[in-house]
């Protein structure tokens, strides 16, 4: 079968004809339709430190997709040949506590499709029956192939109480563009993103922000002046992995504010705890998407009026993933579709 490989410990990416993977017992077989391609593909394309250091080569990567169940193994019960799914890319151990409780998310074992195993940038993808989400009619095999980040923007975005509330966003990137629909929708008052990107602005306010704000020429303290806020911001969504974007979230919280943190800054990066304690903020890391609350959540809110066309916002054939991986890693563009049948 075709499938994209990190084939060459150097910058790049190579379509290669590999063997179809096997079916175990408890696993099905995916026929991928669509993939999508994520910030972290771009680190494995790119080469840099982290991708180094955590994808094994060869190997096919891949982790965002939808597609159609062709084969079921022995044991699997529930799930059928036909089925119109895409999977949850985090394969759990089922065993240590977290996993036992039911916190899935949690596990301190779990292991990526596309970064730890075989990924989804393939003609075929087997994974466990466990982590595949059966899809609603309503939801196309684009917008299913983007559930995974998708997932990253709602398990961020409702970690807490957004009704009549002032949110900031710091970073539009595709998620945090996705979370400012999820923070629409779920009824916050103003919600206030940052960037140092235009085009990815402009996508932002499409999805409703009340703000969208370029950081290298605007800043939040103005905007908030603007908008009539004395007292700063109730919650906050960090996502940009930018030690400034974060330390000038810290400053605008209210007090009590509470953030969630899916963006990755370096290790290094320092803050001025003071914020933090005189005004009692709460903080939060966010890793995955809950299993499976996340996927009911986002399922239910695109079946009921969560609009997220307008992150989609280029598709080519997975032939031409050449100039598909360089515009996603130009910033020019949100979520870039790769078809495969
Ligand atoms: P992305 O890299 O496309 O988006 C980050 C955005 O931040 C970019 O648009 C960039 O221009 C912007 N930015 C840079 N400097 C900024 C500044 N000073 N102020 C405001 N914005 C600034 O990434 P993404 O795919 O949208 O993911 C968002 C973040 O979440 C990334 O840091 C990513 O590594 C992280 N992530 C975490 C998880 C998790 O499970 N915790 C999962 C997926 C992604
Ligand atoms: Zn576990």
């Amino acid at each position: 079968m075709k499938a994209l490989v990190k084939a060459k410990p150097e910058p790049g990416i190579w379509m290669e004809d590999i063997g179809i993977p096997e079916v175990g017992h408890n696993d099905v077989l995916i026929k991928v339709r669509r993939t999508a391609i994520c910030g972290t593909d771009i680190h494995i394309f790119k080469w840099d430190d982290w991708a180094q250091s955590t994808i094994p080569v060869p190997m096919a990567v891949g982790h965002e997709f939808s597609g159609e169940i062709v084969d079921v193994g022995i044991e699997v019960r529930g799930l059928k040949v036909g089925d119109r799914v895409s999977a949850e890319g985090h394969i759990t151990c089922g065993y240590c506590r977290n996993c036992r409780a039911g916190r899935r998310h949690l596990c301190m074992h779990a292991v990526g499709v596309g970064v730890n195993r075989p990924g989804a940038f393939a003609e075929y993808l087997a994974v466990p029956a466990f982590n595949v989400f059966k899809l609603p009619d309503a939801i196309t095999d684009e917008m299913a192939s983007i559930l995974d980040p998708l997932g990253n923007a709602t398990h961020t975005a409702l970690s807490f109480d957004l009704v009549g509330e002032d949110v900031l966003i710091t970073g539009a990137g595709p998620i945090g563009i996705m979370a400012v629909g999820i923070a629409r929708y779920a009824g916050a008052r103003h919600v206030v993103i940052t960037d140092v990107n235009d085009y990815r602005l402009e996508l932002a306010r499409k999805m409703g922000a009340t703000r969208a704000l370029n950081v290298s020429s605007q800043t939040i303290d103005d905007t908030m002046q603007e908008l009539g806020m004395e007292e700063g911001f109730d919650v906050g969504m960090e996502m940009s992995g930018n030690p400034q974007a974060f330390r000038d979230m810290l400053r605008t919280m209210h007090h009590g504010g509470k953030i969630a943190m899916l963006g990755i800054p370096p290790g290094d990066t320092a803050i001025d705890w003071n914020d933090v304690i005189f005004k009692g903020l709460i903080i939060k890391g966010i890793y995955g998407r809950e299993m499976f609350e996340t996927w009911y959540k986002m399922s239910s809110m695109l079946q009921s009026g969560l609009n997220m066309e307008p992150i989609i916002t280029h598709h080519f054939d997975v032939d031409d993933f050449q100039p598909a991986f360089e515009l996603m890693e130009s910033g020019q563009s949100g979520k870039v579709i790769l078809r495969w049948h």
